[in-house]
């Protein structure tokens, strides 16, 4: 929808089909976002924000632990209704035209098979944008080079408890392998709990093992599960007149599972190769060269998922041990970005007490 909105202040006639007849809902999202992405994207968050962050708490699988804080607002958490809601309202305000109700059933070049309450619609369409999430429908009808099993299962609760409203808290353990388990505090008595698992293994088991494992005392509230795209970003999204973007595209940090501002980001760009094509006749292939800097940071993601993967628990433990001792948390209050590694890894190479890591990150590069 995002994209629709730019084209639409472009002056380009945008039409939104969402399948749901509420939009936001369901929701399937920790709604963690870096300030940073906040910033880059120029974002109001109004009455979404529900929460402010100030860093993480990472536990490795034998509980060594890194907090990185900072003294300022790192991160929001957001309530993803209403940041939804946010982006539907500017739409409209901008004269994107949103059909609800309006469930994509398949597509062939520009036909769109459409079921509205029931009832079968074709819509031609000149150029189609598909934005419809993890599963979708065009990716899988046009798309199908695009890794099928480069995901990993999420659950999550929100519950009561007591936890610390300022800092996040990543866990990695078997409870949640191929992944990690996330608390993200609303508030000091509520927060979002959750973990990934590889696909075929079960999330919810893996939520009550790490309940367990970490003690952690809660009263459930809430459940939601869904699918996290989690893969080296994709090479070809771009089939004739039909563009993928978000989950849609994995646009999402492979180290996180996070696709918001990335997905938001990649809208743009998706928008812009858009606008530049019905302008100037400029080829849509163009998209990927516009999402350059984008899969540059996401392909870094990747990499440090695929490493940390890799390691064997103890490792893990003892690479949490050495980054420590090297300094590693006050390097990243000062330098870190959730969002961008690759500007602090270049830091790293700058400060001879990180050098004992760089094994490591060359291990990842
Ligand atoms: C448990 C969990 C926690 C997460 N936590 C975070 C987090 O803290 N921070 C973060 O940045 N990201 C997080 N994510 C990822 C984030 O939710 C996604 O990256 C983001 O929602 C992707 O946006 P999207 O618009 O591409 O897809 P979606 O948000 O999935 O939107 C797709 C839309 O298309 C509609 N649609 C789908 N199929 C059709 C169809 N056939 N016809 C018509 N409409 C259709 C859907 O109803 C939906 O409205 C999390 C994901 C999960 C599962």
């Amino acid at each position: 929808m995002h994209c629709a909105s730019r084209l639409a202040e472009e002056g380009f006639q945008a039409t939104c089909f969402e399948e749901h007849s509420t939009i936001g809902r369901p929701v399937q999202c920790a709604g963690l976002i870096s300030r940073s992405g906040v910033e880059d994207l120029g974002l109001r968050l109004d009455n979404s924000i529900v929460n402010q962050v100030r860093g993480a708490k990472i536990f490795s699988p034998g509980g060594e632990s890194l907090t990185v804080e900072r003294k300022e607002t790192v991160a929001f958490v957001v309530d993803r209704l209403v940041f939804d809601q946010n982006i539907y309202k500017k739409a409209k305000r901008v004269g994107v035209e949103v059909k609800m109700d309006s469930k994509l059933i398949d597509i062939r070049n520009n036909s769109l098979f459409m079921q509205n309450q029931g009832h079968g619609e074709l819509v031609k369409s000149q150029i189609t944008v598909g934005a419809d999430g993890a599963n979708s429908i065009v990716r899988h009808a046009l798309f199908p080079k695009i890794q099928e099993n480069g995901f990993v299962q999420g659950f999550q609760i929100r519950a009561q408890g007591h936890f610390d409203k300022n800092l996040v808290e990543l866990h990695f353990g078997e409870f949640a392998p191929g992944f990690f388990a996330w608390v993200v505090p609303e508030s000091s008595t509520v927060a979002r709990i959750g973990l990934g698992v590889r696909l075929g293994q079960s999330a919810a088991k893996g939520l009550q093992q790490f309940l367990q494992q970490r003690q952690l005392k809660i009263r459930t509230l809430s459940k939601v599960g869904g699918l996290i795209p989690i893969s080296q970003p994709a090479k070809e999204l771009v089939k004739g007149n039909v563009l993928l973007v978000g989950d849609a595209a994995a646009q999402t940090k492979a180290t996180s599972g996070g696709g918001l501002i990335f997905g938001l980001k990649a809208a743009e760009a998706c928008a812009d190769t858009i606008a530049t094509h019905l302008k100037h006749k400029q080829s849509l292939a163009s998209y990927s060269r516009n999402l350059a800097d984008i899969n540059k940071e996401l392909g870094l993601h990747w990499k440090i998922y695929s490493y940390t993967q890799g390691l064997r628990p103890e490792k893990f433990d003892s690479l949490f041990a050495k980054a420590r001792d090297a300094g590693i948390e006050k390097f990243l209050e000062d330098c870190g970005d959730m969002d961008r590694p690759g500007s602090f890894m270049r830091k790293m190479l700058l400060k001879p007490k990180m050098w004992g890591l760089l094994p490591a990150v060359l291990k990842t590069i």
